[in-house]
């Protein structure tokens, strides 16, 4: 049984999508899709061993192995470019999967969607889409397990029709799509966001020499919280 994450994950591939799956670990995300559509490929890329083994039996034991190749290697590195049409990396925090994009960029030329799913810090990928111009055309957000996960899917195109100059850096730390629907996971993060912030004010003001930038940063920042979920 596949996480819900994934399977949202998943729902963002097209049909006889041929993919590579960046951090695959157990390869459940290709083998769940090559099950399901019968045109499916993929390249699942691991950088540790133990992960990588994991995926090579998983896709042994689900006989997919004509349709899913487990390469060893770090974030892109393992791709040969023009290989896929689209690429996952899920599972990771943003800065990680920025880093991974950022270091594989010459790979990504005939990458037409880019599918993310940050744990946290899904900011910095918003920044990175937009330096290197890509369009974040849908952003999804869930609930599994207590935990919150954001799903981002962009492609090469005009990186600010979705932004707004007035509320940008909002737009950046909400995202463009979720500011506008607001789902109620959405409410929930930022309910929990807030607070986290606010345990951080409590630290700055508990030290001898507080950080004012930082201070102003966070509440800044929970100004915009307090806004946005009070509509
Ligand atoms: N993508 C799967 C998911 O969403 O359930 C697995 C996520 S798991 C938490 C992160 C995986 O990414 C680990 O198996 C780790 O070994 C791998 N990883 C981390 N950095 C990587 C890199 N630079 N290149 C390839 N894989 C990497």
């Amino acid at each position: 049984q596949l996480s819900k994450r994934l399977e949202r994950v998943a729902d963002y591939l097209p049909s006889d999508s041929c993919f590579a799956d960046i951090g695959s670990d157990h390869a459940y995300l290709p083998c769940y899709v090559c099950l399901n559509d019968s045109e499916a490929k993929a390249i699942a890329g691991e950088v540790n061993v133990g992960p990588y083994e994991s995926a090579l039996s998983e896709v042994r034991n689900q006989n997919l192995e004509d349709r899913i190749e487990v390469r060893l290697g770090d974030g892109l590195e393992v791709l040969e470019p023009g290989e896929v049409r689209q690429v996952v990396i899920a599972g990771m925090g943003g800065s990680l999967i920025k880093n991974i994009l950022d270091r594989g960029k010459e790979k990504l030329k005939n990458v037409d969607r880019i599918i993310v799913q940050p744990n946290i810090g899904a900011k910095f990928l918003r920044e990175w889409f937009i330096e290197q111009k890509y369009q974040l055309t849908k952003e999804e957000i869930l609930e599994e397990n207590g935990h919150t996960y954001e799903i981002l899917i962009a492609q090469p195109g005009d990186p600010l029709v979705c932004y707004q100059k007035d509320i940008f850096s909002k737009q950046l730390l909400f995202g463009p799509h979720l500011l506008k629907e607001r789902p109620e996971v959405f409410r929930q993060k930022w309910k929990e966001e807030y607070a986290k912030r606010q345990r951080v004010l409590t630290q700055i003001n508990k030290s001898k020499e507080p950080h004012l930038e930082k201070m102003n940063e966070v509440r800044t920042e929970m100004e915009w919280i307090e806004e946005v979920l009070a509509i």
